[in-house]
């Protein structure tokens, strides 16, 4: 699943491709730092994650969860795959009714969700809502009752599993802001509300136990919570779940360390364990929903820079300073996420330095990547950030008042710009003189 580069993606003058384009043009045609997805990944990926239901033979939903990466072109693109997405936000929702993208096929997140992003759900009528917590569900009972307009909810649980992953990026464990807690009832007083709520129409439960999880057992674990929930449900409320949505997480490769188990090994041990428990207990097998974000974006994506400024410690470190950082790519500062980088024009020379990879921005743990094997890396040269396709513009800054990069997607030896680099005029389109 990483950006795996064989010998066909690197040209004869050891250039790296993405998407059939060399990364050099690109970086001479948009500039750097760069954002450049090989949008094949996606849909391959997308085409993947449709192939294990099918072969399951189960009914299915797949959710992209637009956070990953939420631009005008990627909703277009997830369209013309057919599948729904998630978004949890009216910036992320409004971008996706300007894509076009369907909004029956839209479910909304969040653990706060204000009155105006419940109100734009409604006005354009999306797929579903997911209810967070009981502050949600009065605003939404309000809403509905006043509009006299009906909307499908599901509830979010959290299952009491704790997924091996970041403490940040866990959220399936008792302990957490997201959704009603299971073990101390508040699923079931919730689904109570819900039934007797008479605009609000229940499809059943999700859960999101966190993310880059690599092992199957949290999800086993969670499908287990969830499908007993369900059977509790309709044992104890007469009501049956037609959704069981598991929610995302699933890793992807970084580095060459990680070693994450394909996607196939976790979905296929969630969807027989909902399969089995619902033979065994009678209870009609529900639709599993799915929402990957990282997983279908991570590894189509790079960001290309390039190399300035250049320090060495006797004995200490090497480092190669780039003109982006933690602006375009804030995992490594957060969550001290690891990539892979490459000398996106020196891929044919023998990598025989360690060096680390610094931004440009004014804080010491502004560090892209500690200790990679290089070629002798020089100014000038182009450097490439591996699977940065997911979280990587979308949780860009404008810190240091650096102009966000541009998007391009690549297809087929094409490229197509779909975001504009930020003008620095654009920087202080929002501000205001003192006079
Ligand atoms: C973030 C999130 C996802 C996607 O997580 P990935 O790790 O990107 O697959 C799915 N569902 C919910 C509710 C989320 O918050």
């Amino acid at each position: 699943m990483s950006t795996q580069i064989t010998e066909h993606q690197i040209t004869n003058d050891g250039h790296l491709l993405i998407g059939g384009v060399d990364t050099t043009k690109l970086a001479s045609e948009y500039g750097t730092p760069l954002y450049a997805y090989d949008i094949s990944i996606i849909r391959n990926q997308i085409t993947h994650f449709k192939t294990i239901f099918e072969k399951a033979d189960v009914k299915y939903q797949i959710s992209y969860a637009s956070k990953a990466f939420a631009i005008l072109a990627m909703y277009q693109l997830i369209n013309k795959e057919n599948i729904h997405c998630d978004v949890v936000s009216e910036g992320e929702l409004y971008t996706a009714k300007q894509a076009g993208f369907p909004m029956d096929k839209v479910s909304f997140h969040g653990n706060n969700k204000s009155v105006q992003e419940l109100t734009m759900a409604l006005d354009q009528k999306i797929g579903c809502i997911i209810i967070d917590n009981f502050y949600e569900l009065d605003l939404l009972k309000q809403l509905t009752q006043e509009r006299q307009q009906s909307i499908n909810v599901m509830i979010r649980v959290t299952p009491g599993i704790s997924a091996h992953t970041h403490e940040y990026i866990s959220t399936g464990q008792e302990d957490s802001k997201f959704g009603f807690d299971l073990n101390s009832g508040q699923a079931d007083k919730a689904l109570e509300q819900i039934l007797a709520a008479p605009y609000l129409k229940m499809l059943g439960a999700h859960c999101h136990i966190g993310s880059q999880i690599f092992a199957t057992a949290g999800f086993v674990g969670a499908a287990e919570k969830m499908m007993d929930l369900l059977i509790h449900w309709q044992a104890d409320f007469d009501f049956t779940a037609t959704v069981l949505n598991l929610g995302g997480g699933f890793g992807i490769q970084y580095t060459d360390d990680e070693k994450p188990l394909a996607p196939e090994v976790f979905i296929t041990s969630i969807i027989e364990e909902v399969k089995q428990l619902s033979a065994t207990n009678n209870f009609p097998c529900p639709e599993i929903w799915i929402e990957p974000g990282r997983s279908i974006v991570g590894s189509a994506g790079i960001s290309l820079y390039t190399v300035g400024s250049q320090k060495t410690i006797p004995n200490v470190r090497d480092y190669v300073a780039v003109d982006g950082g933690m602006g375009d790519n804030i995992r490594p500062a957060l969550y001290e996420a690891k990539y892979e980088t490459v000398l996106a024009n020196k891929m044919n020379e023998p990598a025989t330095h360690k060096v680390s990879v610094a931004g440009k921005y004014c804080e010491s743990g502004d560090m892209l990547a500690w200790d990679q094997i290089l070629p002798t890396t020089t100014a000038g040269d182009l450097l490439a950030v591996l699977d940065t396709g997911a979280y990587g513009y979308s949780m860009a800054s404008n810190y240091n008042r650096n102009p966000r990069p541009a998007v391009v997607f690549c297809d087929e030896g094409e490229s197509k710009l779909v975001v504009n680099r930020e003008t620095t005029e654009d920087l202080i389109k929002l501000d205001l003189p003192l006079e």
